[in-house]
């Protein structure tokens, strides 16, 4: 029997079948990606691999063991990855109709207003918005926070002599999750040398995930914004505004078939 043309043998239900479970791993990548889950899948492809090498060599008792533990993977993945789960349960509950664009639109005017402070008055900030890539691993790094982003609020962490200044502030939602936090430096050779740690710093964070960050200088109390590995610099916060609504408003206004990961 000979599968040619392929078309013969596929059926509406296996083109359906296949689009979805696509798209569910596409959104289960983005959702893990620049998260300390690569590492832990990356670890637990080797223990795959471990478990058939050992049936492969009659290894019993490793063969045994990585079996049993290969037999509650499942409750494993569950418990590790428990708030993940949850915010993606959310997410997909979420219709793509409804407008959470106020919310957010609050969230920006109130950060547009710290970093105006900022910018006048010489203050060091870092501000890094989670989108849809997980930013879990980073929230151990620094002081785990829960609280409404406000102005008062940013502008008591960065200043100067609060012991939360150092560091980045992570913000989920309209929540700061994180102050404090220690994010990974880009080492993009490309960047030029004017830059120091904390302008590599939320470059190197939108290398690794779709996260937006915002840094004001210490130094010139110039406003930037990185996405996507890139750095635009000394923006007025009038174009803050408007870049942030761009980036982060995307998933309320936009119906998701014509929304775009990254801008
Ligand atoms: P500025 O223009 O404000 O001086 P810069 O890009 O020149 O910024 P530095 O002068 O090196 O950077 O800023 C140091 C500050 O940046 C630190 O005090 C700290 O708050 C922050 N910072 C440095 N490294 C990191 C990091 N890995 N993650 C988060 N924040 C960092
Ligand atoms: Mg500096």
């Amino acid at each position: 029997m000979t599968l040619w043309p392929p078309w013969k043998f596929l059926r509406w239900q296996d083109i359906v079948d296949i689009s979805i479970v696509a798209y569910l791993l596409y959104r289960l990548l983005l959702l893990i990606r620049g998260t300390r889950a690569v590492q832990m899948a990356a670890g637990l492809a080797i223990i795959v691999v471990m478990y058939f090498v050992a049936d492969q060599l009659k290894l019993l008792t490793l063969h045994w063991l990585l079996g049993t533990f290969m037999s509650s993977i499942f409750l494993v993945v569950v418990i590790i990855f428990q708030e993940d789960i949850r915010r993606a349960l959310i997410h997909m509950g979420r219709s793509p109709f409804v407008k959470v664009q106020t919310e957010y639109s609050q969230v920006i005017e109130e950060v547009v207003k710290a970093v105006e402070i900022f910018a006048e008055k010489r203050i060091g900030a870092l501000m890094v918005f989670e989108r849809e890539a997980g930013l879990n691993e980073f929230v151990e790094s620094g002081t785990p926070l829960e609280a409404r982003v406000s102005r008062d609020l940013l502008v008591s962490i960065f200043n100067p002599s609060s012991p939360l200044h150092d560091g980045a502030v992570l913000i989920r939602e309209n929540r700061v999750v994180a102050a404090g936090v220690i994010l990974p430096l880009s080492t993009n050779p490309m960047i030029g040398r004017g830059l120091g740690t904390r302008h590599r710093a939320a470059i190197g964070i939108t290398e690794l995930s779709d996260a937006v960050a915002v840094v004001v200088s210490e130094e010139t109390g110039a406003i930037s914004l990185a996405v996507g590995g890139k750095i635009t610099r000394e923006i007025s916060p009038a174009t803050l505004r408007r870049m942030l609504s761009e980036l982060l408003g995307f998933h309320s206004v936009e119906p998701w078939w014509r929304r775009r990961i990254f801008k």
